[in-house]
This record gives C-alpha cells, structure tokens and sequence, in this order.
C-alpha cells in the first residue's frame, strides 16, 4: 500500500470534513465515520511521521511540546486604524473623502470584532505561519495554536502566496461556559482568546472554541480591484468573512452588485451611513460576541492606493470606537518590582494622565503573561481605567510605538541582586532569600500597621536606615542606636524619639502579630492565629513540631492545609530563621501566647501541690478544677513526687494514686474536693 498517498487523501477528506461542519454547519458525514477517518490518519502519521504534513487535520487537537514564540516580520504592512468617537466625526469622514475622489467610490463598514488580531501566511495552497499583530512590522509566531482553530484553513485552492487579516475571537456563550471551569479566571472575552493564542502547549488551545472572522487579503500574484471582490475570494477559498456587511456607495450599479455578491449586506446610499452606524452601535449587544467599534473602508484598491498612509495609519480607512478609553496616555517605562516574597511585579510608568479625580503615573500589568497578551512595549499609547476604583491598569494597546522589541520582556536576572529570574505559574520570582530588595520590603511588612505597627518607621525611613547599612535586618531594628540618626536631614530629637518609642512599643505586640511580622511565606495573620486557637501557643511548640518534620500535624488544623504545614516545617527548621527568632527573643519581643493569671479567690490551699488523677465528674476537662486550686493559692504539677500533698482522684484513677498512697499524699475524692472549694 503506497502510504504516503493513503495519508494525503485521508487528510484532504478530514480538513473538507472539517471545513463543512465547523465553517459551513453542514456536515455530510456521521461523527463516527469521521472518527474513524481521524484515528487511521493518527496511526499512520506515528507509524510514518516522515509523511505527516505540517497542515495534518490532525494539528486541531494540538501538542503537549512547549510552545516558543519567535518573533517573525510580517510580509504585508499590518497597520493600525485612527479612531474618531462619534458617528457624526466618521460621517464627515465619509462624505469628506468621497468628495475628494474623482468618480463615486464606495464604502464597506464592517464590526470590529474584540478578540486578537491575527495575520495568516499561505504559500502553495498551505498555512505556513501565522504571526500576531505585533508591533506592525514584526509579530510572534503563534502558528501550532492557530492550527488548532477549527475555522482557519489549513489548506487552500491557491497556491500563490497570500496573506490574511483576521481576527480571533470566542463568543460570550462559549466564554461564560468555558471561563467557569477554570481556575484563573479571565476578565472578558477578548483576553481569553488573546490569551489562548499564547498558551504554552496547543492541546490547551485546541480546548478553546476559538472562531475567526478575516476582513484582509492580500494576493500577491494578483491584482483584485475591489475590497468586495477580494472578500468574497477569501469566502470562496474557506475563509469565515462576517456576514453583518455594510456598503454605501451613491453609484447604484456598485450597490446592485454589492448585493448579488453578498445576499445579507446592507446596500445604501451615503446619506445613510450615520443611521447606519447608529442603529450598529445601538443594537450591538444582541450580537453573541463583543465588538467594540465598526470599520469603515474604501473598496476601491486604486483610490487607496492614492490615498496612501501617514506613517501610522491607512487614509482610506478609519475606525469608529464605541467607547471612548477612559484614560489614554503613554507608557514611558516597565518598573520590575519584587516583593518580600521574590515575586516579580511589572509596573507601568505612565505619562500623567487625569482619570475619574485623580493623576495617575503608575498601573500594574501583573506578570508576562498579562504583557504578551496585550502585545505591550514601551512607548506605545494605551488606554488604562480603574477597576473598582483601587489600583489603575492598562487594558488595551491603542497604537503601537516604534517600540523594539515590540513586546516588553522582564529581565532574566533580578535588578537587585542578579539572581536568574524563575518562572513559577504565571509569575516570575527572585528566589534568592537574601536579595536586598526583598529584605527591604521584608522590613516594611514587619513594621507596617498590620503588623507590628512601629508608625515612625515608615517606608522612607526604612529605605534611608536601610542605604546607609544601619538597619539591614529585622533584629537591627532593636539593636541599631538611633541617635546616629541625628545628623540627617528631617530628623530632629522628637522624631528620633518617636521612633525609639514606636520600637520599644512594639515589643509589647501578642505572639499572633510578631509571628506573622516575620513575613515568612504562607504565615500570615490567619495562619499565625489558626495555630494559636489550636494548640501552638508558643514558638518553641512550633519549632518542636517541624523538628520532628511533622507537617500533618499543621496540615491536619483547620485554614492550613498540606502546603503551609509543609511551608511551616521548611520555616523553622531552617538554621537562619531560627537564630532570627532567637535574637528577637533576647530582644524582647514577645514569642509566646501570654497565660492569663488567674484572679486569686483567697488562699485556703496556699502551699500545697496538687497532682490530679482519674476523670472527674464535674471539671471537664481536668484543667478546670486545676484552676480551681490556682486561684486559692495552689499549685498543680503533673506527676506525684516527696513534694506533693493533695491527690485529687477522679473514677479510673492511674498509676498516680499508688503512688501517692505510698508517699502518704492526702487523696481527696471529687465531692471532698467540691466541699473544700465551698469553705472560705
Ligand atoms: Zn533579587
């Protein structure tokens, strides 16, 4: 059997299949008849891997090889729209440039779909790479995930080169259901599918029910005159052209030919267009996936070609946005924060833009993946907004600077200490403990509010005792001699002083505060208190456990669980955390839960020492009668010695009463024991 034939037909059969039933909805064969189809595709292409086309139907279920993204420069100009705002602005357009050419010419208006933009490059009737928008000139090459969207063709009946605009999105349907089932959620549609086109393995992508609208072609051995004519090739070859058309032209041959070509278009006259757009932008949220504005286009190619582009923009195109960005400005630079805890935080420095009250120079982007996803580099515009009114972000690229690389990329090493980076999930982080910026912080966490509330050291000071290599640990804040203070600017007597009482003070803090204080990771505040409700009152208990490596017995208390009790037995076995803790215990602080003495009632049992045995009736547990004793000047040890007087014996009593009989100790039974507390 020659094979490699066997192989080409069964995936010329498996993409037509596949084009019928995910692009055209009319599939002409059963599910089974085409799984069968995809399974003998499949063992033959492991059987002969030689044979396997890059286009394989089989590339749509994806790969669990890591995905790279090399950036690639584009073949066609892939530039961006200028935007206008209002209906009536884009009418003027309109009109403005249909005046100045010199027969009647028309216009297409099309959705402009929210999802990511994609450029797709065909040569000899196969997909070769499909690249994201980028910054115009160079894009990254996303083609193993693009492959595994249904709707993209992976082979077409031409075999000149040809490149397509398009855009992927998911519908809000799709995006609801598929959202809910994952753990990181994403905001809206648009990032999911941004976000899917960079997923390290495609077998994750081709989960996604991605679809994908072109609006671009650009055939390179040929010349198309018209803007229709070259959408419905592209429809012709298998691509998805959006149906929801619009076309205004006062030629009335233009439009009767509009309408043959694409039965569903709206055809009209000029004067209609602002109607048009109206009733668009009115209607919008019928639609079952999000546009965020309508593109409006010249059909004819000569009169684009006259009217050429600036250096950023096509003049024979032009974008009608719906929504104005709530802040657009530019970004000047990436920050790389790291917290006390080495986690990488990129920070947008913003030109200062007012937004709802307030000037804002600063937004956080989260972490790479975020960055990717928007395609950001520095120097391009951005839109930002307030979600919950707390800390600004950037949501959306608006245009593109001349930004290289296009896409911004956190440094490998840490800025601070030049520890290589490591990437856990989808964050960076230091992982060196002994980064100074992560002590740093480290100090601010330990002193902030939260913690041990030490208000006169606050960030500033910090980083001022902190350059000067006064206090560069959490001990040096109690041993560090705050006079030296003294000669810097800002710090007169009462100042210095304020800031010896906070430091003094602070010694005063419960166990629970000073334990979370120490900023160790999975040790915060509810940890610190879950441990103490549940037994480890103190830190030696603590240290006792993990010496014994017992992580269950964390695990097993309630809001702590197997990570943290592994966290906490890693924590303090470790030599450098506990000489931490124990010069902070020299120091003062506080490293045990504070017994409550209590109140003394009189001192009838002054001078004896009692050993309680057996369980009692009415003291449940034991430590209640104990306490009992305490308050009338009692003491209560745990096992019977030449020093002990009272037994106090409850039912099953243990090997504690014989020998108490042998010592002579006094046994008092339980309702001798309720008398005696009765006497005064
Ligand atoms: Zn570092």
């Amino acid at each position: 059997m020659d094979y490699k034939k066997r192989m080409e037909e069964i995936a010329a059969e498996l993409l037509k299949h596949q084009h019928l039933y995910y692009v055209q909805a009319r599939p002409e064969i059963s599910d089974k008849a085409y799984d069968r189809l995809f399974d003998e595709l499949a063992n033959l292409e492991k059987r002969f891997p030689q044979y396997a086309s890059i286009n394989s139907p089989i590339r749509r279920v994806g790969s669990d090889l890591d995905n790279t993204f090399p950036e690639k420069t584009h073949g066609v100009p892939v530039l961006s729209l200028d935007k206008l705002y209002h209906p009536e602005e884009l009418g003027q357009w309109l009109l403005k440039t249909a005046a100045a050419a010199a027969s009647n010419i028309g216009f297409t208006i099309e959705e402009k779909i929210d999802g990511a933009s994609i450029v797709l490059y065909y040569d000899r009737g196969e997909l070769q790479y499909a690249l994201t928008r980028g910054n115009g000139l160079l894009g990254n090459d996303v083609s193993a995930n693009v492959r595994t969207i249904s709707q993209v063709p992976l082979r077409i009946a031409e075999s000149s080169p040809l490149a397509v605009r398009g855009e992927i999105y998911i519908t809000r349907p799709d995006f609801e259901c598929f959202n809910s089932g994952m753990a990181e959620k994403y905001a809206n549609p648009r990032n999911l599918a941004a976000g899917s086109l960079r997923n390290l393995k495609s077998a994750l992508t081709a989960k996604v029910p991605l679809n994908i609208f072109v609006y671009e072609g650009f055939f390179q051995n040929e010349s198309i005159p018209d803007h229709l004519d070259i959408l419905q090739r592209l429809a012709q070859l298998g691509f998805r052209v959006n149906p929801r058309l619009g076309f205004f032209s006062d030629d009335d041959a233009k439009r009767l030919q509009a309408r043959r070509m694409f039965p569903a278009i709206t055809a009209a006259p000029l004067a209609s267009v602002q109607e048009y757009l109206r009733r668009q932008a009115a209607t919008r949220r019928e639609l079952p996936y999000d546009i965020d504005g309508l593109v409006v286009k010249v059909v004819e190619m000569n009169i684009r070609q006259e009217l050429g582009t600036t250096a950023h923009h096509p003049r024979w195109a032009m974008a009608y946005k719906f929504d104005s960005p709530q802040g657009r400005t530019i970004l000047l630079d990436i920050q790389v924060q790291i917290g006390r805890n080495g986690r990488v935080t990129p920070v947008a420095l913003l030109k200062p833009v007012a937004l709802s009250g307030s000037t804002v120079t600063r937004a956080t982007l989260h972490n790479q993946d975020y960055i990717n996803m928007l395609e950001l580099g520095i120097g391009d515009e951005v839109s930002i907004s307030k979600r919950g009114d707390v800390i600004p972000a950037v949501d959306d690229v608006l245009e593109k600077g001349d930004s290289h690389p296009s896409i911004y990329k956190i440094p490998e090493y840490c800025p601070f200490c030049s520890t290589p980076l490591v990437k856990e999930g989808a964050h960076h982080f230091c992982k060196n403990d002994t980064c100074p910026e992560r002590r740093r912080r480290g100090l601010n966490y330990f002193c902030a509010k939260e913690q041990m509330d030490i208000e006169a050291l606050g960030e500033k000071t910090i980083a001022l005792l902190f350059a000067k290599g006064w206090v560069q640990s959490i001990p040096d804040i109690y041993s560090f001699d705050y006079a030296m203070l003294a000669g810097e600017e800002g710090f007169k007597e009462k100042k210095i002083a304020r800031i010896r009482a906070g430091v003094a003070s602070s010694k005063t803090r419960p166990f629970a505060r000073v334990l979370a204080a120490l900023g160790l990771d999975g040790v915060a505040s509810a940890a610190a208190n879950a441990l103490i409700a549940h037994g480890f009152d103190s830190m030696d208990k603590i240290i006792a456990a993990a010496k014994k490596n017992d992580w269950e017995i964390f695990a097993a208390i309630e809001g702590i669980g197997e990570t943290t009790g592994r966290l906490l037995v890693g924590h303090f076995s470790k030599p450098e955390n506990l000489q931490l803790i124990s010069s902070l215990k020299e120091m003062g602080l506080k490293f045990a839960t504070e017994e409550k003495a209590a109140p003394r009632i009189n001192n009838a049992f002054a001078g004896q020492i009692w050993v309680i045995t057996g369980s009692l009736a009415k003291f449940i547990p034991r430590s209640l009668a104990a306490a009992e004793i305490e308050k009338r000047g009692g003491r209560v040890l745990e096992n019977v010695s030449t020093r002990t007087t009272h037994l106090l014996r409850g039912a099953n009593p243990g090997s504690k009463l014989a020998r108490a009989e042998k010592n002579h100790v006094k046994i008092i039974s339980e309702n001798d024991f309720l008398r005696l507390l009765r006497k005064k």
